[in-house]
């Protein structure tokens, strides 16, 4: 694993886009693909958390600041992806249309 690691997320809750991709909600998680638990420790199955991989940990972070949805970014994972105060520009894929 290289230095600039990036986790997508797990969450108790989606809601669905303009885009309609389903998105995460409510408590959201860092999650590494193909592990069974969150970051900071809590079994996926267990804690009932969905797996959202096409969702990256730092794309849940713009998501929160963004969106009106209720999402809480887990602080413990923030802590375990290493974010840093201040902020990572983030650009979309695809431009919009
Ligand atoms: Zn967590």
């Amino acid at each position: 694993m290289g230095k600039r690691f990036e986790p997508a997320v797990a969450a108790s809750g989606r809601w669905v886009d303009e885009d309609g991709v389903r998105a995460p909600g409510g408590s959201v998680h860092a999650w590494r693909p193909g592990t069974n638990q969150t970051l900071c420790g809590i079994p996926l199955h267990k804690a009932g958390l969905e797996r959202f991989p096409h969702v990256l940990w730092i794309d849940a972070r713009w998501l929160a600041d963004t969106t009106a949805e209720r999402i809480v970014l887990c602080h413990r994972c923030s802590a375990a992806a290493g974010d840093r105060p201040g902020r990572r520009r983030w650009t979309r894929d695809r431009p919009r249309p």
